[in-house]
């Protein structure tokens, strides 16, 4: 059976670049980064090379670079480590963050207000953009820091970082500002400066690098402190050996984002995307797209099909060899209604219901055209099965 791959935004195969950048270090040049000798050598300037590359990507200092074994802890060193860090001063310090953040920073947030911060969680409008009015409203005399994810794993939605960016300087006291950026990566401007941001988070694998890996951008003078203790890697804030074949993939990953071929591929994901959300509405009665239909990610559809339940959307399309998912695959094998969709104002039902595809770079034409072909019948099976009834 022909087996279709449309969940790239859960995890991307290893781009044949990264994974033979990688495998010496695997073989013959496995050698510890802090040992003295040539091994060690040879695995602290190959980390050294990554961590240039990834400070090219986003226009920063390799200084400002941090490596950890993947997003979600990069997301928990930024949160936790600042607030740790600023708990001195401040005895209640108060944290802004978005009501569609990925659970690595939502739960992240909820762990730091049981550890005695103040939290307030923005609402999104009906598309899932932040409200920068409720945001700017949101700021008190003891904010002390705003997480914002750049694009949504779910629905794909595009936030105004640059613009909150705006709203959070010159207040008279430092707020500092950290995205996760996991997603956007691949397709949008990461460039810090531009972006304001004086934290950011991403992923090797959702960029076709090897997975346990993430980075930190951490801006010069933001004060920050480690969560994990020991040999003081990392400059002292992320101590544990590191995994340098990982490290060298992410950095061949992220070099190859920069190729100019990685346009080419965005504009073709971009046109099976919006053929995707084109035709599903003409081929299936009642189903609604999630999130904006502009400020998205050019890999991103996401369908809410009315009297049908996502698992089962899912289970039934594997079964015809076709990958896609519910919602985020870190969460998805809960099966609660995606805090996302609750947060666009979908019912219960609906937000039950939804659907993602996420298309890359080794997705075709024929591959959406199968898709498209094998959908309808599979959403009528289930609607039939459920017993739902158009009128209903
Ligand atoms: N943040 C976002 C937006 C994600 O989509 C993911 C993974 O789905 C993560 C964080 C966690 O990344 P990792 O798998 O590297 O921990």
């Amino acid at each position: 059976m022909l087996k279709i791959y449309l969940d790239y935004a859960a995890t991307t195969p290893i781009d044949p670049k990264a994974l033979k950048a990688m495998t010496p270090y695997l073989k013959k040049d496995f050698g510890n980064a802090s040992s003295i000798h040539n091994f060690g050598q040879k695995a602290l300037s190959a980390i050294d090379e990554a961590r240039v590359s990834v400070a090219d990507f986003l226009g920063c200092q390799p200084q400002e670079v941090y490596f950890t074994a993947s997003a979600t802890e990069a997301n928990n060193l930024a949160l936790q480590g600042v607030i740790k860090a600023l708990a001195k001063e401040n005895k209640r310090p108060h944290i802004i963050t978005s009501c569609i953040e990925h659970h690595a920073v939502s739960e992240t947030v909820k762990h730091l207000q049981k550890q005695g911060a103040e939290t307030t969680f923005v609402s999104v409008d009906k598309e899932g953009i932040i409200s920068l009015s409720e945001l700017k409203k949101a700021i008190k005399e003891n904010t002390v820091l705003v997480s914002v994810i750049y694009a949504n794993n779910e629905i794909g939605t595009i936030q105004p970082i640059a613009e909150i960016a705006k709203i959070l300087k010159n207040r008279g006291r430092k707020i500092y500002f950290h995205t996760d950026a996991v997603q956007a990566v691949n397709y949008l401007d990461c460039n810090v400066e531009k972006l304001g941001v004086d934290l950011l988070t991403l992923s090797s694998h959702k960029i076709y690098g090897p997975k346990g890996v993430g980075a930190l951008y951490v801006k010069k003078g933001t004060p920050i402190e480690p969560l994990i203790f020991g040999g003081g890697h990392e400059r002292g804030l992320r101590s544990g050996t590191e995994n340098v074949p990982g490290i060298v993939g992410l950095g061949s990953a992220i070099k190859e984002i920069q190729n100019p071929k990685t346009k080419i591929h965005n504009i073709k994901i971009k046109q099976l995307r919006n053929k995707i959300i084109k035709q599903v509405p003409k081929l299936i009665p009642r189903v609604k797209l999630n999130g904006s239909a502009v400020q998205r990610l050019p890999n991103n559809a996401n369908f809410s099909f009315e009297g049908v339940e996502g698992e089962a959307l899912v289970v039934a399309l594997d079964q015809k060899g076709i990958a896609v998912s519910t919602g985020s695959a870190c969460s998805s094998r809960t099966l609660e209604a995606s805090h996302v969709l609750l947060a666009l104002g979908l019912p219960e039902e609906e937000a039950h219901g939804s659907l993602r595809i996420s298309l890359g770079k080794y997705t075709t034409g024929k591959e959406i055209d199968k898709f498209l072909k094998v959908l309808p019948p599979v959403v009528a099976r289930l609607r039939e099965i459920s017993g739902y009834k158009k009128n209903a």
